[in-house]
């Protein structure tokens, strides 16, 4: 071995740079930080060959005076860091990197003109060469550009994605920090198209942040976001809730922002998934946009150069609240969504009506989207269970004294049409079936363990190493809830018994996604909320499909089952399950009334 020595400080920010400097997304992300850092109220970003050839940041901040520009590019300096221990950082820099980072592996220009200057001045640096500064033209604020990036360092270059996907990803850290900041405007501009024009926010924070949000995540979501706001021990949540309706396929439209700094934290994405439970079906993501804030001493920004992740002081309590809050929030929307829906059907039969020009149009019957949103709140009592003198009638007119009605017909093979004394209900058969027997399970736990059924022939499955392990590593359990899983070789596990109440159903399907599902919730997760996403992806596999043809008992059954079920308004996805139309509505429709 060679003796030791120091590097030289190039060679120190060229190792730093591969840090701090993944890719031209990273070299934006740094550039609008320090905008931000420097007071600008509005940020104009433009991009070329995806990033590579140029990243040009331009702010009306306070600007860098002249004689500190050769410092600016220094590494390690800094104005940001009043407090050397690290403890209250207020900023979104601390670390002095991030310029001579970009300048080891691009050539880096900064114009910069503070308040008050005649002029602006300029710095070029170039890996180990740095020009100036000297005076240049230029409007106050500061304007870096980015030319040719990895140009010297062709290993990375290769790396790069399509220009294409670069300047997505650009496109997407511009974004997730102009959600976090609403108040200041932000523009990008690529090969001479604007892809965003965001002007600054006005009016009060919740007002700012919903019209911010809205023109990031898409209008369309207008009526479907929940307002947040709660506070524990100091520390504050504020947020923007997508209704379970409203999922995504992935966790994109999720936005995640501690004291002002968009981040991608697993103990708040998880807690966020968590509190969603059984609301949303496995594989789908809830938009959501969640501003906590607590004071900078109680979380630690420095873990990563990149300082998207963070380090909470009380991780449980930030847990706690997120789970705690997002679920109340979701359960009083519950109720409000279930009477919406409800009157959006009522709207979709009138319009119906109109269209066919003979039936006048009447406003809709103000009393069914009450009478259904109560009926069909998550937490509503339960309707009785045989209504007064049911006994002492025939058989259909018994049926069509209970609060579902008697069943008439199977529509679609996929919902069932009851009639009641006093009207119709329609039922979704998948959705209430699917309720049903999650809540059978949950009873069952409640009791000491699920029903369990041993399989004539044990059934092996196939999984990756990390759900493998997911699984087994729950085996107690998943015992509780009906399934006996043993490990089998290295890839795979063996399924000895199931729950009884999901039959002659094929389980390998089900044991896949339930290995995800453990995998995706990681082991930090408690007994109880792991329980009720495992539970809930049970019932989706152990229900009747949509399309599967019932009798008549069957479908009797079925309701009569419903009406016995807390919660049997809305499957385990938020839906409702079933809607009703009175004598007077259907009335209405036909312009009787
Ligand atoms: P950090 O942001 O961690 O302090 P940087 O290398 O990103 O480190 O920036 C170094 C210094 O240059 C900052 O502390 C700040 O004083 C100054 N600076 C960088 N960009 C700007 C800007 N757009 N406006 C004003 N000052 C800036
Ligand atoms: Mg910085």
């Amino acid at each position: 071995m060679a003796s030791i020595r120091l590097l030289p400080e190039e060679v120190v920010n060229r190792i730093a740079a591969g840090e701090v400097v993944e890719r031209p997304a990273s070299v934006v992300k740094e550039l609008v930080e320090n905008a931000l850092d420097a007071g600008a109220r509005r940020i104009a970003v433009t991009l070329s060959g995806g990033g590579r050839d140029l990243v040009l940041v331009e702010d009306d901040g306070c600007g860098i005076p002249a004689e500190e520009l050769p410092l600016a590019v220094r590494r390690h300096a800094t104005s940001k860091l009043a407090d050397d221990l690290l403890v209250r950082i207020t900023t979104l820099g601390f670390r002095g990197e991030a310029l001579p980072s970009i300048g080891a592996v691009a050539r880096l220009s900064i114009t910069s003109r503070p308040a008050g200057a005649e002029s602006a001045f300029t710095i070029l640096v170039e890996g180990e060469r740095i020009e100036g500064p000297r005076p240049a033209a230029g409007s106050f604020g500061t304007r870096v550009e980015v030319r040719d990036l990895f140009r010297r360092t062709p290993a990375r270059l290769k790396f790069l994605r399509s220009e294409r996907a670069e300047l997505q990803a650009a496109l997407e850290t511009v974004t997730r920090l102009a959600l976090a900041r609403p108040e200041i405007g932000f523009t990008l501009e690529a090969e001479g198209r604007r892809l965003l024009d965001l002007a600054p926010g006005t009016g009060d924070r919740a007002a700012r942040e919903r019209a911010r949000a809205l023109a990031i995540l898409g209008r369309e979501l207008a009526g479907d976001l929940v307002e947040l706001e709660t506070e524990r021990e100091g520390i504050r949540l504020r947020g923007l809730l997508g209704l379970p309706t409203a999922s995504r396929a992935d966790a994109s439209a999720q936005h995640l922002v501690v004291n002002g700094r968009p981040v991608q934290d697993r103990l708040l994405k998880a807690a966020l998934k968590a509190a969603y439970g059984d609301l949303l079906p496995a594989g789908r993501h809830p938009v959501a946009t969640l501003f906590l804030e607590l004071p900078p001493e109680r979380v630690d920004v420095n873990v990563h150069p990149a300082k998207a992740e963070v380090r909470f002081a009380e991780p449980g309590t930030v847990r706690g609240l997120v789970i705690g809050a997002v679920r109340r929030c979701l359960a009083e929307e519950g109720r409000r969504t279930a009477g919406r829906i409800a009157t959006a059907a009522m709207g979709a039969f009138r319009k119906e009506a109109a269209s066919t020009g003979r039936t006048p149009v009447r406003a809709p019957s103000p009393g069914l989207a009450e009478a259904a949103a109560a009926f069909q709140a998550p937490f509503a009592p339960l309707p009785p269970a045989a209504p007064p003198g049911a006994a002492s009638e025939p058989e259909p007119a018994a049926a069509e004294a209970f609060p579902l009605g008697a069943a008439r017909a199977q529509l679609l093979d996929s919902y069932i049409l009851a009639q009641t004394r006093d009207g119709l209900v329609i039922v979704d058969q998948h959705a209430a079936h699917e309720r049903i027997v999650f809540e059978r399970l949950k009873a069952g736990l409640e009791a000491g363990g699920v029903a369990r059924q041993v399989l004539m022939m044990p059934e092996v499955v196939e999984l990756g190493p990390g759900e493998r392990e997911a699984l087994l590593g729950r085996t107690a359990e998943l015992v509780r809830l009906g399934l006996l899983v043993e490990p089998f070789g290295p890839g795979a596990v063996l399924v000895r018994e199931v729950p009884a109440l999901l039959g002659e159903r094929p389980t390998a399907e089900l044991v896949r996604a339930l290995a995800r599902e453990l995998a995706e919730l990681g082991s930090i997760w408690t007994l109880e909320a792991a329980v009720g996403r495992v539970a809930a992806t049970i019932a989706c596999h152990g229900s009747v499909r949509a399309g599967r043809r019932l009798t008549l008992a069957e479908m009797d059954a079925l309701l009569r089952r419903m009406e016995r079920t807390p919660g049997s308004g809305q499957c385990n996805h938020g839906r409702p399950t079933w809607i009703e139309l009175k004598r007077a509505d259907i009335e209405k429709l036909f312009s009787r009334r």
